[in-house]
């Protein structure tokens, strides 16, 4: 297995979080079907997955859990290279045993495979689900888990309740031979990304990528054609990815978030997001749509 991550994603599918880093080594299976025995530990704490590492190589803890005091029981969420994996949700205070190492997920050089890095962020999300869906939101009692999926049910009132992944749209604006590049605040001097925002109520997916242009721009985009998708796992979202026409506009900064934003040529970018982003992806591909 490649242990660092590729400089180049042949598409958005091959882009790391995407199950398709996955297909070769983990079969995706639902708690009630753990077999039981032994298999690999698949530990999460906060932002980061506890490797052990060999001659530079990552790999799961298998064997007993590697801690004594757990708080949540371990969750069965597969056969990873044909063995039970359990995820083991870490308390943020507890030390990391010795024979292990932090591995953050969103470092900007990760020492994670691809598809170390993908597990993890399914666990990300299926923890995300978890912690958020203990109780029925309808009626407050507690949810029951539902057969062979991920779904629960609440046996009060009988609502069923289903994972929650939330859509949202990330888009490369193209003027002329020039992109359109925004920071927000609290990103790390000089780094600029994609307009990116949440689907709102009622909107398809390219009404929302040209209300977020336009509200944190004032820059209006038209021909917004659908590129690719790529699961973020910070909680749960789902980032849709666009190119877009420029349409009209000056540039004025309308979103208290953004510190700033700027028509950008290819050979003039600033620092940009990491390569297992969709943002850079598509940023990587910009000189494909300027004409
Ligand atoms: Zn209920």
């Amino acid at each position: 297995m490649k242990m660092t991550l590729p400089d180049y994603y042949p598409t958005p599918v091959d882009l790391p979080f995407n199950r398709a880093s996955l297909d070769k080594y983990f079969l995706p299976e639902t708690p009630d079907r753990d077999p039981g025995g032994d298999g690999v530990w698949l530990p999460l704490q906060g932002m980061n997955l506890l490797t052990v590492s060999t001659e530079q190589i990552q790999t799961l803890p298998g064997g007993d859990s590697p801690f004594s005091t757990m708080t949540s029981p371990p969750l069965y969420i597969g056969q990873w290279q044909g063995q039970p994996c359990r995820l083991l949700d870490i308390p943020k205070e507890m030390e990391c045993p010795l024979q292990l190492q932090r591995q953050p997920l969103r470092a900007t050089e990760s020492k994670l495979s691809v598809a170390l890095l993908s597990l993890a962020g399914v666990g990300q999300m299926i923890l995300h689900w978890e912690q958020s869906s203990q109780y029925c939101g309808n009626c407050g009692k507690k949810l029951a888990r539902l057969p062979e999926e991920w779904g629960k049910e609440c046996l009060a009132c009988n609502n069923h309740h289903f994972p929650r992944i939330h859509p949202c749209v990330i888009g490369l604006v193209i003027k002329g031979d020039e992109i359109l590049l925004a920071r927000k605040a609290e990103w790390a001097d000089g780094r600029y990304s994609l307009v990116a925002g949440f689907v709102e109520f009622g909107e398809c997916l390219e009404e929302a990528m040209a209300r977020e242009t336009a509200e944190e721009t004032n820059i209006q985009i038209k021909n917004i054609r659908y590129l690719g998708s790529q699961s973020w796992p910070f909680p749960s979202q789902l980032m849709c990815g666009f190119v877009a026409d420029y349409a009209g506009g000056e540039i004025e900064l309308r979103d208290r978030e953004l510190a700033d934003a700027k028509w950008c040529k290819l050979n003039q970018l600033p620092t940009l997001p990491p390569r297992r982003s969709i943002a850079r992806h598509l940023i990587d591909r910009a000189e494909e749509f300027i004409s």
